[in-house]
């Protein structure tokens, strides 16, 4: 049987600051920016999508920054932990990059076999990790002020903290494709694909405080179904299973459904095309402000409320 789910499509996550969050992501990180737009249901507010060369699924992680907007909290009922795929060959590279740059981090740890791990935070305090790693297969994109040996490849998994994580789990084992592929203390691995990029951690933390939406915390995720037709298959097992998924939306880039899962967390299914590139051509993707044509006409409107920002990660050595 097909599989309707194939894995990680994208995490949308909230800053507060638009400049320090292109900063961090395409300079120090070295991620390239694939494509700067505004929220489709708030085009007053940006939004930043960043991945590998093309934005493949499994590499993008997009932000709505919100100027001065305050913290919230990681907490149960939220993906608090996003974390990036390097080879392992890399760690000294990133260790001192991270110094470099004033980064705290947690000193490495292995979690799962073969698995080193690197916590730390991006300015507003979403939760990051690097995981040094011999099994990514994927390349990585550099603008060039990263050897693109040390680019990372992607994510690797996500974590996704719950009261408990049994009914989670069986909407991502039932409904999703997923099945679990390891364990270890209270934390339970799933993947639709068993490959990094792909890896879904659910940890039991029943004792955590619920998480608070604002700067530094995940929106949503959103996972990847092939095209339209399976988006529509998989809507109707997510209608069956009670849980109201939204309409099939457009969001020029892949069209979406929404729904929340039983513990909290919002979940997409976005389908992996059309791609970055309806838009404008691969070699230039992310300088342009880009609009859908719903939004064209407003744009004079809209380049004047969204400050402008600079791209700019050779600043960033
Ligand atoms: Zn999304």
């Amino acid at each position: 049987m097909d599989q309707l789910i194939t894995g990680i499509h994208h995490v949308t996550a909230i800053a507060a600051g638009a400049q320090k969050n292109i900063d961090f992501y395409t300079g120090i990180l070295g991620l390239r920016m694939v494509k700067k737009t505004v929220n489709f249901d708030a085009p007053g507010v940006y939004h930043f999508y960043y991945g590998d060369e093309t934005g493949h699924p499994g590499s993008i992680l997009t932000f709505f920054p919100y100027e001065g907007l305050a913290h919230g909290r990681h907490g149960k009922g939220m993906l608090n932990t996003t974390t990036f795929s390097l080879p392992i060959t890399s760690m000294n590279y990133w260790l001192e990059r991270l110094q470099r740059f004033d980064i705290a981090y947690k000193q490495p740890q292995e979690r799962f076999e073969g698995e080193a791990v690197v916590y730390f935070e991006d300015a507003d305090g979403l939760g990051l990790e690097l995981v040094f790693n011999d099994k990514d297969t994927r390349s990585g994109f550099t603008y060039g002020h990263i050897p693109a040996e040390h680019a990372i490849r992607g994510f690797y998994n996500v974590e996704i903290w719950e009261e408990g994580y049994e009914r989670t789990a069986g909407l991502l084992t039932e409904q999703l494709d997923h099945r679990l592929i390891a364990e270890k203390g209270n934390r339970f691995r799933f993947a639709a694909t068993d490959a990094p990029g792909n890896y879904v951690d659910i940890v039991c933390s029943p004792d955590s405080l619920r998480g608070l939406a604002g700067s530094g915390t995940v929106h949503h995720i959103a996972f990847s179904t092939p095209n339209a037709a399976t988006q529509q298959e998989l809507r109707l097992k997510i209608v069956k299973r009670m849980l109201n998924p939204t309409p099939v939306l457009d969001r020029n880039y892949f069209t979406s459904i929404y729904f929340r899962e039983p513990g909290g967390v919002l979940f997409e299914v976005a389908t992996a095309g059309p791609g970055f590139t309806v838009d404008e051509s691969k070699d230039h993707l992310g300088e342009a402000l880009q609009l859908p044509p719903q939004f064209e006409a407003d744009r004079a409107a809209i380049e004047k409320e969204v400050l402008p920002v600079t791209l700019a990660p050779a600043n960033f050595k």
